[in-house]
């Protein structure tokens, strides 16, 4: 079995974590390979494309991967009425995520990194003096070693596991569609049983002619992806599908430890994810921003044990921590309203003092969860109180 090169760093994957944390490294003069199981990075395509502008913006992404802007939303109950929320500002982008993916590898193949198309990691470990990673290519095996390794698989697979790393313990899973659609002209979510545990949907303008829709639930997703793309094409919203994207599994929660020696994890893999809607892209970017300078330094210094790059799982920690736990509660509150009580809830919302409130609670598209579970808990508690009085 021969061995190839042996790189400073072998990063696993080559989604948006991966790449940005490739191109940290190679940024810092270190040898790096990206190494990705598909033909090309960014497919197949499984996600929206949805950034905030403030993501947006800190990672400078070129207006060319703009396909629609996001102003403001509907939020639809369980029984279809929707209550319209609007910002002065954009809010966030739909993006041209294959596209955004493939500008990010580019971003790490400028700053020297390597990429290896088409080869799947099958095992990695660290030997006490490096990590030995096995890699199948086409009918090929062959080992790659480096003095450490990154991550960034996105959610499943046994990698983390042999790597060392925790993986996340709940998850969802997501899937959607590219339909046919004249009328679609802004984002919508809905809500309700019909999406089954735990679930939403959404319906998102996107080319010209066409919207995205799908959905994140428990359980039986197709399915329920299924009766949804049915329902929209009843009731004249969408029409014929144009295409089925791939199912994905998407974390809920954090993994319990992302450093063991000479490897971290980051994005997806780690379960740094926002637990509310299932956004990844920004998250995992940041964790890329945190775990790139740690482990440079770590190869720098000839020191990559776990307790050194422990310092990268502390900072994650102080910066997404408590926003995924608490957007995790929130989603646990979430998922116990029944619909009567989340349409009674939406009504409310026709209270303009209260919608007005909820725009308040939710100042920013990516850090929300601590202002919008106060204000849902303090919801609930209300309508819990007003529901006792009446009997
Ligand atoms: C339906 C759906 C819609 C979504 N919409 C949005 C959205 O609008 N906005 C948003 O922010 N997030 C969205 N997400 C989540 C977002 O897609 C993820 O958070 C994001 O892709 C995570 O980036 P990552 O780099 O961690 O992992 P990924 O993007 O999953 O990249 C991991 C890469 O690793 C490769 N890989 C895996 N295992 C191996 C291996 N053993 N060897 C070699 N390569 C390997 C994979 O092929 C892949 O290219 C959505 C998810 C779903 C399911």
């Amino acid at each position: 079995m021969p061995t190839e090169t042996t790189y400073d760093a072998i990063v696993v994957g080559a989604g948006p974590a991966g790449a940005r944390t490739a191109e940290v490294l190679a940024r810092r003069g270190l040898h790096v390979a990206i190494v990705e199981r598909e033909p090309e990075p960014g497919a197949p395509v499984h996600c929206t494309g949805i950034v905030s502008t403030e993501c947006f913006e800190h990672y400078r992404l070129p207006e060319s991967l703009i396909i629609n802007p996001v102003r403001s939303f509907v939020l639809r109950s369980p029984s279809g009425r929707g209550a319209r929320v609007k910002r002065k500002s954009t809010q966030a982008y739909v993006l041209d995520r294959p596209a955004m993916d493939r500008l990010l590898v580019e971003r790490a193949t400028a700053a020297g990194a390597e990429v290896i198309t088409s080869t799947n990691v099958t095992d990695i470990a660290w030997t006490g003096t490096g990590v030995e990673a096995q890699a199948k290519r086409g009918g090929e095996t062959f080992a790659m070693s480096a003095r450490s390794a990154v991550i960034a698989t996105g959610f499943g697979g046994k990698l983390p596991r042999k790597a060392g790393l925790g993986s996340p313990g709940d998850l969802l899973s997501g899937c959607q569609v590219v339909a046919e659609a004249r009328d679609v002209d802004q984002l919508e979510v809905l809500t309700g049983q019909a999406y089954g545990d735990g679930g939403f949907a959404w319906l998102v303008p996107w080319k010209p002619g066409l919207a995205l829709t799908g959905l994140m639930t428990r359980r039986g997703t197709m399915d329920h992806l299924g009766d949804h793309v049915a329902r929209l094409q009843a009731e004249g919203r969408i029409g014929a599908v144009r295409e089925v994207y791939r199912c994905r599994a998407i974390p809920i929660g954090t993994s319990s430890h992302t450093v063991s020696d000479g490897i971290v994890g980051v994005g997806d893999a780690m379960g740094l994810v926002k637990p509310t809607s299932g956004g990844g892209i920004y998250f995992g970017l940041l964790s890329a921003d945190l775990a790139g300078p740690v482990l440079a330094d770590a190869i720098e210094a000839g020191d990559v044990s776990a307790a050194r790059l422990s310092s990268y799982e502390n900072q994650w920690r102080e910066l997404l921590d408590a926003e995924i736990k608490q957007g995790a509660a929130l989603r646990g509150l979430i998922e116990q309203l029944p619909d009567a009580l989340v349409e009674q809830m939406h009504r409310l919302l026709g209270v303009p003092g209260l919608r007005r409130l909820l725009v308040r609670a939710a100042p920013s598209f990516d850090w929300h969860s601590g202002p919008l579970t106060s204000f849902l808990t303090r919801l609930q508690r209300s309508t819990d109180d007003a529901r006792a009085r009446v009997g």
